[in-house]
């Protein structure tokens, strides 16, 4: 018989499990703070159960707990990185990012990515496979517990597309803001997407209160397909209207990421267009000199490059920023660490 994954099921779910089982609604409530409270590594250490229960949990549930393979951690600003072990051994990669204004997790939504971004590590093996609910909170547990620190705000802007793993990201995000989990604010959650248009629009019907970051990296469709395999799907055009329409309906100002590619899209012209693109609307624009990965030969913009454009930004009244480089000395691009692991793993 397949065990229950415990930690992937929410309040009323674990309820109807326990009840099933012959337990009491109150157990529910005890576990439930085990697990998402109190962040427990397993069902020994859920003392206030009989050992018989223990017992019977071990043996119809699987209990996910992530098992950290590598921590590295920044002697510049004191970011961290955590490469994980899954149960089936795949490998994923979360940030831990230290702020005045609190601290930041990046956690992954997938064993890698499928959407094909030509600049991005993440994506050059494929998708192995989506992240269970339970992984997805593990990672801030873990992290959390491992860390001593309280995390604050959450960004989905790890490893793969989290609108490619809908329904269990959308569970997740209820559940990481319950006041019976971590209740962290909704309003400190981001999700950056590479666009998908039709689950943009079912994002705005959830009702959430989190920010939704656009991964837009091109002014035209045409250099949009040049970078972003997903641009074949839908048009520049059809990308922005839902992104208009998450702002109708949730009153959340967007942010626009742009990834400056040197030669490649951080022209005078691309920056002129990209005022085009977006004003009119409340958003803000959050420029990344792109971070080259070994596998292709795109590099970064001249320091003067990324100022002039961000100043024809500016002097257009858009909101703008230049992302700050966090754990530089640890870094390599996103998704480097695990690619540099399972790289390794193949050599042996
Ligand atoms: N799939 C989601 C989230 C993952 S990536 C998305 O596409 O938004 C988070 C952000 O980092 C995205 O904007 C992505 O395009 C960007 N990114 C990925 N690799 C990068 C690199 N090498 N340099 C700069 N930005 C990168």
């Amino acid at each position: 018989m397949e065990k229950t994954d415990i930690k992937s099921l929410d309040y009323e779910e674990l309820q109807a499990f326990l009840t099933g089982m012959g337990e009491k609604p109150f157990r529910a409530k005890q576990i439930y703070q085990w697990m998402h409270e109190k962040l427990a590594d397993g069902f020994s250490e859920m003392t206030n159960l009989s050992a018989a229960l223990r017992e019977r949990l071990e043996e119809t549930c699987s209990y996910t707990c992530l098992e950290p393979v590598e921590i590295l951690t920044s002697q510049i600003d004191g970011t961290q990185k955590f490469l994980f072990r899954l149960q089936d051994g795949h490998v994923i990669e979360s940030v831990l990012m230290k702020y005045h204004h609190g601290n930041s997790v990046c956690i992954s939504s997938q064993a890698g990515c499928r959407m094909g971004c030509r600049f991005c590590a993440s994506t050059i093996g494929g998708l192995q496979r989506d992240l269970t609910v339970g992984e997805l909170l593990d990672q801030v547990y873990r992290i959390q517990k491992l860390s001593g620190e309280r995390v604050s705000n959450l960004v989905l802007m790890g490893t793969g597309e989290p609108l490619d793993n809908f329904e269990n990201v959308k569970k997740f995000i209820r559940m990481l803001s319950d006041s019976h989990g971590l209740n962290i604010s909704q309003r400190n959650i981001t999700l950056s997407t590479c666009g998908l248009v039709p689950e943009i629009r079912r994002l705005a019907e959830e009702d959430f209160q989190i920010t939704l970051a656009l991964s837009l990296h091109a002014s035209s469709q045409e250099k949009r397909k040049a970078l972003m395999p997903v641009a074949n799907r839908y048009e520049i055009g059809e990308v922005l209207d839902a992104c208009r329409f998450y702002y109708e309906k949730t009153g959340r100002r967007l942010t626009f990421e742009y990834s400056l590619v040197g030669g490649v899209n951080d022209t005078k012209e691309d920056a002129g267009r990209l005022v085009g693109l977006v004003s009119g609307l409340n958003c803000h624009v959050n420029l990344i000199p792109v971070n080259p990965i070994k596998e292709r030969d795109y590099v970064q913009s001249d320091k003067k490059t990324i100022l002039n454009f961000k100043n024809k930004l500016e002097n257009y009244g858009i909101n703008v920023t230049i992302r700050r480089e966090m754990g530089r000395d640890i870094n390599g691009a996103c998704g480097q660490l695990r690619r540099s692991f399972m790289e390794e793993k193949s050599h042996v």
